[in-house]
């Protein structure tokens, strides 16, 4: 197969598993089967036909809004289902074969992942679960890197955000960090390997000054209690990490 072929099949896959992934980040949190029944509009909660299921397409020729009760479709849906073509098209472009496919299910997860925390601080332990056991199950099939250091990623990961959590707490008697961030991180380790961790707390740190210096510039107010979603930032800043690494051929450090 020419590898062009690899990026347009990781593209229009992303844009389908993004579909689904966006039904998971809207009706998860509220508790509504994510599976089971039909997709439906999330307004008027009509079936939605077949035609109304092509990702981007659909969207379009609707102009964003549901057939039945022209309620504005959230554009959560076109955003995810959007980022989620990027990344297939971006992790099958940089490894045309079974490490894009891996890198490609890498970033659908922390897509869904990014996306529950910046909306509901919220990351779930079975998805974090779910990241690292396909991360370390990935040595398998990916010599770089090796099991041993994956599982090291994952110990390191949760010990030490989990060990800064409880001294913060202690310091200042109030929670600084989510209870699912060091779950998150000991994921992002089970895929990049321990080296790569640094990077992505460095990586998480700066999009949350970032974010920190936009929320000033448009006015809203921020204090020592506001929570940015820490889980989101090092979601972010993982995918990129990992195609870094596949373009370098090892640890970046
Ligand atoms: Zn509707």
């Amino acid at each position: 197969m020419p590898t062009f072929v690899y990026p347009i099949a990781g593209i229009l896959f992303g844009l389908i598993i993004g579909s689904f992934l966006a039904t998971i980040i809207i009706r998860w949190p509220l508790g509504q089967s994510v599976v089971s029944g039909r997709s439906r509009c999330d307004s008027c909660e009509k079936q939605l036909r077949a035609i109304d299921l092509i990702p981007v397409i659909s969207y379009l020729l609707r102009s964003g809004k549901c057939a039945n009760c022209g309620v504005a479709i959230k554009s959560d849906h076109l955003i995810i289902e959007l980022s989620a073509g990027l990344i297939g098209g971006l992790a099958l472009f940089v490894a045309p074969g079974i490490d894009g496919m891996l890198g490609a299910i890498f970033g659908w997860l922390l897509l869904t992942l990014a996306a529950l925390d910046a909306q509901h601080h919220w990351l779930p332990d079975r998805l974090s679960l779910l990241l690292a056991a396909i991360g370390l199950a990935a040595s398998v099939a990916v010599d770089d890197p090796d099991f041993i250091n994956r599982l090291i990623g994952g110990l390191v990961g949760f010990i030490s955000l989990f060990l800064i959590g409880w001294g913060y707490q202690k310091l200042r008697g109030r929670e600084g960090l989510g209870g699912g961030d060091p779950k998150l991180f000991a994921a992002i380790g089970c895929w990049l390997g321990w080296p790569a961790l640094p990077l992505v707390i460095l990586g998480a740190a700066l999009i949350g000054i970032l974010s920190a210096m936009t929320m000033q510039i448009r006015g809203q107010a921020i204090s020592a209690d506001s929570a940015l979603p820490l889980g989101s930032f090092m979601a972010i800043t993982a995918f990129p990490l990992w195609i870094a690494q596949i373009m370098i051929g090892g640890n970046l450090l």
